[in-house]
């Protein structure tokens, strides 16, 4: 028996199965495109991701994409509570992903710093810009924001030299649609990308696809449980290399 939820919140739609779905019907329906190379004439559908907790399920949907032939854009968010891009394993993640032909974006925190205003952060999204750059080799285009909530002044086009996916073209003259929380909002994705009446921007994060059909809480919950087995393994590893003895 499914719960009302389920039907509601449409759980079966975030699989990575189905995941590959959307993407081939997408390739039916629109040219795919980046936030680079799209053209205002053009049918286009632009795929992105917000990696808030999650580069191990940000691969397999790169793995997918990679297998499906379309490229799309994975932004970093450096202060993530639930994964470190310094650590050697995400680091690893993360250039796994741009091998695979992907663009890599900036995904910026506004409410790290006390700043109201966009105009008073450029200089941090500067730095966080280089500092990605440096890290991991590649040029970074791209900027998204994480949980812009009160924030003003979006709509420039360009923010410390990059592309920002919230100005005024990329949130009002296409479609938008997101997956935030591990439910559609609004529109089911599926539908959207069905009629296909206007160039679409999808916001994807990686942590709500997941193998088995799951409830968002669930979702999020083995993202939180998979990062503490990680850590767990690691830090048994050392043990093991150190031959060191664990004490209960
Ligand atoms: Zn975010």
């Amino acid at each position: 028996m499914v719960s009302k939820s389920y039907i509601k919140y449409h759980f079966s739609d975030f699989t990575r199965d189905n995941y590959r779905k959307i993407i081939r019907l997408a390739k039916k329906n629109y040219i795919v495109r980046d936030f680079i190379n799209y053209k205002e004439n053009e049918k286009f559908i632009i795929l992105r991701h917000d990696m808030d907790y999650s580069v191990n399920s940000s691969l397999k949907l790169a793995l997918i994409e990679k297998e499906e032939k379309v490229k799309s854009t994975y932004f970093v968010y450096i202060h993530s509570f639930l994964y470190n891009i310094l650590e050697k394993r995400i680091h690893d993640l993360l250039l796994q992903i741009i091998r695979l032909g992907h663009n890599v974006g900036l995904h910026f925190d506004c409410n790290f710093y006390s700043r109201k205003a966009v105009k008073d952060m450029e200089s941090f999204i500067t730095k966080e810009k280089d500092l990605l750059e440096d890290y991991l080799k590649t040029k970074i285009k791209v900027v998204s924001f994480h949980n812009p909530i009160n924030i003003k002044d979006f709509s420039k086009h360009y923010l410390a030299g990059m592309i920002n996916v919230y100005s005024d073209y990329f949130m009002n003259k296409i479609d938008y649609i997101s997956d935030s929380n591990g439910y559609w909002r609004f529109r089911r994705l599926e539908d959207v990308i069905k009629e296909a009446n206007k160039p679409l921007q999808v916001l994807i994060h990686p942590e709500y696809w997941t193998d088995q059909v799951m409830s968002p809480k669930e979702r999020i919950w083995r993202c939180i449980e998979g990062r503490a087995d990680n850590s767990r393994d690691a830090f048994l590893e050392i043990m093991k290399q150190t031959k060191r003895r664990m004490i209960d």
